[in-house]
């Protein structure tokens, strides 16, 4: 299954100067959407970069 992002903990890595999960994705399966990070399951690899790198640990892989 693909990375998912839990809204309520995502603050869009408020105070940083990159959203570190679209910064990071080596295959470019990550967005904003309503000011939250959000994962195009077609997209995502399962390789759990996103995970390792989210400041707030608001990505999970189901
Ligand atoms: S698990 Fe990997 S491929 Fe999937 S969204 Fe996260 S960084 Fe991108
Ligand atoms: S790294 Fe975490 S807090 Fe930052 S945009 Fe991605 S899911 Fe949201």
């Amino acid at each position: 299954m693909p990375a998912l992002v839990n809204r309520d903990a995502c603050d869009a890595c408020a105070g940083r100067e990159r959203q570190e999960c679209i910064f990071n994705c080596p295959y470019d399966a990550i967005r904003l959407a309503g000011g939250k990070a959000e994962v195009d399951g077609d997209r995502c690899d399962e390789c759990k970069i996103c995970i390792e790198v989210c400041p707030v640990r608001a990505i999970v892989l189901e």
